[in-house]
């Protein structure tokens, strides 16, 4: 047990280490700080994460997603079909381009869209299917990309929460036609702000390249409409240094996952599909009894904790039909919508805080 007075755990711990100071110090002293040398050194150097992919950077994930939809030329009267649990941006990416989301379930065993679903779902409105890595779960590509193909339709990875996931050794962001990553500071690296868009199409990464500044590579001949979703060269420096630890921090999630799988027996721990490298961007238990007790437990024990998302997209405000749920029937987002928990398992933990979060979840689980 815990003393009453052991310090707080908290849920995501971003790292503002003194190389990335040293990395923007550096580039703000240069007085080149918006897009540049930093911006190109840094795609170059992530596409080793995505099997040499093309790579093109923007101020966020949301931009990466948007600016993806825009690049493909997706638009009013366009379906895309999208996981209901995820983060609204999945969503919001599609309503800001003026395509419609098509909200499909869940599989228990991952977290990640249904394949099954998603052919269901499919009319001849439909342009593009999103799967969502979530928690660092790659999602069934294996399974979505003959169905893709079959229909002739575009893929875009979210891979915000994702970063050197595979499945069957091949990395998330390298299935799709395109790949979206975040580097928001609670994402397993970040850049402060940023986003990466990774495809294998060197037309599109051209046309995206020109979207995100002003529809320009030749400055002031502007040759399409674009908008500004540029990274800035700080942000980018801050980036190159983190991905330089991501092999290392991506281990230690996944070696305090595993710590954490073998000694929690009061809650569902999360589960790992056949062939999947999950990168743990969450750590994310199932409670079948009272999930508010068991937070409220876990909480008076010193580990921060939190639910991702406890309210599917589909019920959120902005995607009601008339005020109410559309006809969605989606029974596995419901219940994990009701049952989730995240724990902490970022790389900054000790062998004793990992102690005190699984000691926490299995009196948490009794409490439930
Ligand atoms: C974080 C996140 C995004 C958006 O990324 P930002 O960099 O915050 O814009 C999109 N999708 C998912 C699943 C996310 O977790």
């Amino acid at each position: 047990m815990p003393g009453l007075n052991a310090e707080f755990i908290p849920p995501a711990r971003p790292v503002i280490g003194e190389a990335e100071i040293e990395a923007a110090v550096r580039v703000l002293r240069s007085g080149m700080v918006v897009q540049g040398p930093e911006v190109a050194a840094f795609e170059q150097e992530f596409a080793e994460l995505v099997a040499g992919r093309h790579c093109v950077a923007v101020n966020s994930g949301t931009s990466a997603l948007q600016l993806t939809l825009m690049g493909l030329g997706f638009g009013p009267g366009d379906e895309i079909i999208v996981p209901s649990f995820s983060f609204a941006a999945s969503a919001n990416a599609v309503r800001l381009v003026g395509a419609e989301p098509v909200f499909v379930d869940i599989e228990p065993g991952s977290f990640c869209i249904d394949p099954a679903a998603v052919e269901a779902a499919i009319t001849p409105r439909t342009v593009a299917i999103m799967p969502v890595h979530l928690y660092g779960h790659p999602a069934a590509m294996d399974r979505i990309m003959p169905i893709a193909e079959r229909h002739g339709l575009a893929v875009v990875e979210d891979a915000a929460q994702a970063h050197a996931a595979a499945l069957n050794g091949q990395p998330v962001g390298s299935f799709g036609t395109a790949g979206c990553f975040s580097f928001y500071p609670t994402k397993n690296m970040h850049s402060l702000e940023g986003g990466m868009i990774t495809t294998g199409d060197a037309g599109l990464a051209r046309t995206l390249r020109l979207l995100r500044n002003q529809g320009m590579e030749q400055r002031y001949a502007n040759e399409i409409v674009g908008a500004n979703m540029r990274l800035t060269d700080v942000a980018a420096a801050i980036g190159r240094v983190q991905l330089t630890q991501l092999p290392e921090w991506t281990e230690q999630r996944r070696a305090n996952a595993k710590f954490l799988d073998s000694r929690i027996t009061g809650m569902i721990t999360p589960p790992v599909a056949d062939a999947a490298k999950h990168v743990y961007h969450q750590y994310t238990v199932r409670v079948t009894g009272d999930r508010d007790a068991a937070q409220r437990k876990l909480t008076e024990l010193g580990i921060g904790n939190a639910v991702y998302y406890p309210t599917p997209i589909h019920r959120l405000i902005p995607y009601l039909v008339d005020g109410k749920p559309g006809p969605w029937d989606l029974p596995e987002t419901e219940k994990a919508a009701a049952e989730v928990v995240s724990l902490p398992v970022h790389p900054s933990l000790s062998q004793a805080d990992l102690e005190r979060i699984a000691d926490a979840a299995n009196i948490a689980g009794g409490a439930a």
